[in-house]
């Protein structure tokens, strides 16, 4: 199965492709997407409907992976969600909240129409999974350390926690590596060694939400 993974940075995409390979029940095999982007402003203002078109039209791939961070903006919240990756349109959707980012991705996605639409030589429509990390991917790399942060905790944080633990989320991950190399490097093996001792299911624990919306979207695409 070809997958395209979009996140906001190559070290971000590293940790989801790991993700995507231990949840997938098929071998995942990973294609570039068919036109560049640039972070998580692009991804949210439009960017993600145009690359899942770009996808559609001229890819191979047989899905589409997608996760942002939350950080200030709020979490998901999947009780208030209305979603199916399968649905037909805007009208099946209902966002969690106007500033979740999961929901703006969930909307473009809907409003592309493509998760109807047959594909050329009878392919099975385009499959897709997104995730929101709360407050970022680097907090799903602290899970089980002392640092760690579920999502339930950070909804009752005050604003300068929530700004601090950002803040330092990166620095505890990756201290004071330079290059994106070396941060690559360092997120594989803190996904490898969380899946190892803990599994994916520590992460959808501490992260239903987010993290759990992403692993329902991909446990779909059986
Ligand atoms: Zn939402």
């Amino acid at each position: 199965m070809q997958v395209v993974v979009l996140s906001e940075s190559a070290v971000d995409e590293t940790v989801v492709r790991i993700l995507v390979r231990a949840l997938l029940p098929r071998d995942a095999e990973f294609v570039e997407p068919t036109i560049r982007h640039r972070g998580v402003d692009f991804l949210l203002r439009g960017g993600f409907r145009s690359l899942a078109l770009a996808t559609f039209y001229q890819g191979s791939a047989d899905g589409l992976a997608c996760v942002v961070d939350a950080d200030m903006t709020p979490p998901h919240e999947e009780r208030n969600a209305r979603w199916s990756p399968q649905s037909g349109g805007l009208a099946d959707l209902q966002a969690c909240s106007d500033r979740c980012r999961l929901c703006y991705l969930r909307r473009q996605w809907a409003a592309s129409g493509l998760a109807r639409r047959p594909r050329p030589k009878g392919s099975p429509p385009l499959r897709v999974a997104l995730g929101l990390a709360v407050p970022s991917i680097e907090a799903w790399l602290l899970a089980g350390s002392q640092f760690h942060v579920t999502e339930a905790a950070w909804r009752n944080y005050a604003a300068s926690q929530k700004q601090s633990y950002n803040n330092l989320a990166k620095q505890r991950v990756f201290s004071d590596l330079r290059g994106i190399d070396k941060k690559a490097e360092r997120a594989e093996q803190r996904i490898e060694a969380i899946l190892e001792s803990a599994g994916w299911q520590q992460l959808q624990r501490l992260f239903p939400d987010g993290f759990g919306a992403f692993v329902r979207d991909l446990q779909r695409w059986r």
